[in-house]
């Protein structure tokens, strides 16, 4: 099969509960180059999840001798559990070119970044904080006090938003997919074009990318307005 363009990692975060999930699914369905790589946990799963599809669930023991072995990309300490990213099929897959996609929180994002500068990241966005209560709270198996720790952390997280290169609003799912999908096509583009060293091309494409993303991620108002809008909504 030809494969023109070479494979990349790609971040995507956003506060637990924001629809990461959902929006990846409908991408994988959609985009055959599109891998989402699968984390190894120590939390406990929850119904339904399916070992090595959802994660590699581990016991804390198995967790600390994959980073001795150095068999971890990143790693992080989330809530009470250590979440990371297996190195060895992600360097498979790049290899193979495809679009390898990084589920992470915002500390494995960093982790990220300084092993890959050029790395490309997206924000999903909740629509406000009370929105992202009423997900956590669909989520049966989260416990009061689960939920209450998420949500705290959500606030730290989205105050990280503005680190990443595009921020996506989950208005609606369709939309998102959309924006994410544009995004994907987008960078592939730019990398294809950086390959064949047209460079007047490669400048045009930067100032379109900075108009896309006004006018397709929808950048947000500073966080402090989003906080005080999920407040106010939360009072409803
Ligand atoms: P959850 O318990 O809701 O599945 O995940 C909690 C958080 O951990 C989410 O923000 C998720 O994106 C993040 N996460 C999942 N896998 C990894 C990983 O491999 N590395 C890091 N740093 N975070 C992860």
């Amino acid at each position: 099969m030809s494969n023109t363009v070479g494979g990349f990692l790609l971040i995507f975060s956003g506060p637990s509960g924001s629809g990461k999930d959902t929006i990846l699914h409908r991408i994988v369905e959609k985009d055959e180059k599109v891998v989402v790589s699968v984390s190894m946990t120590t939390r406990a799963p929850r119904e339904g999840e399916v070992e090595g599809k959802d994660y590699y669930f581990v016991t804390k023991e198995q967790f600390e001798a994959n980073i001795e072995k150095g068999e971890m990309l990143e790693w992080a300490v989330y809530g009470d559990n250590y979440y990371g990213t297996p190195k060895t099929p992600v360097k498979k897959w790049i290899e193979e070119g495809k679009t390898v996609i990084l589920e992470i929180e915002v500390q494995g994002a960093d982790k990220i970044r300084q092993q890959f500068p050029d790395v490309r990241s997206m924000f999903l966005m909740p629509p406000s904080l009370h929105v992202l209560e009423e997900r956590l709270r669909a989520r049966k198996t989260n416990t009061e006090e689960d939920i209450k720790k998420r949500l705290e952390t959500a606030k730290g997280e989205i105050e990280r938003a503005n680190d990443y290169d595009y921020i996506i609003v989950n208005n609606r799912v369709e939309d998102a997919v959309e924006d994410a999908m544009e995004i994907i096509m987008r960078h592939r583009r730019h990398l294809r074009e950086l390959d064949s060293g047209d460079e007047f091309y490669y400048g045009y494409q930067y100032k379109d990318e900075v108009e896309y993303i006004n006018e397709v991620a929808r950048v947000l108002p500073p966080v402090e307005d989003f906080s005080e809008r999920g407040l106010k909504d939360g009072r409803k």
